[in-house]
């Protein structure tokens, strides 16, 4: 897979382990060089850093495991009834 091959699904379903730095290396390029083509997923991202920022930000213990995934997923479907 080139780093261009990498759709906005893909963004969908790695933003969580990218904000957990939990992609390779290889999956963390490709990630980074689509939100370089594409502002809207540069904008979705920028929202579930941000979203997740402020989360670890008051949790007095660590974020769970697979939390990141459900905040992405929070913040796509509020980006997406927002656009409706
Ligand atoms: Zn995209």
């Amino acid at each position: 897979m080139s780093t261009l091959d990498i759709s906005c699904e893909d963004i969908f379903d790695l933003v969580g382990a990218w904000h957990d730095r939990e992609l390779s290396e290889r999956d963390q390029n490709a990630f980074e060089q689509h939100l370089l083509i594409c502002p809207p997923c540069l904008a979705y991202s920028d929202r579930v850093r941000r979203a997740l920022a402020a989360l670890e930000a008051t949790a007095t213990v660590a974020v769970p495991e697979g939390l990141s995934g459900r905040v992405a997923t929070a913040v796509l479907e509020q980006a997406r009834s927002a656009s409706e």
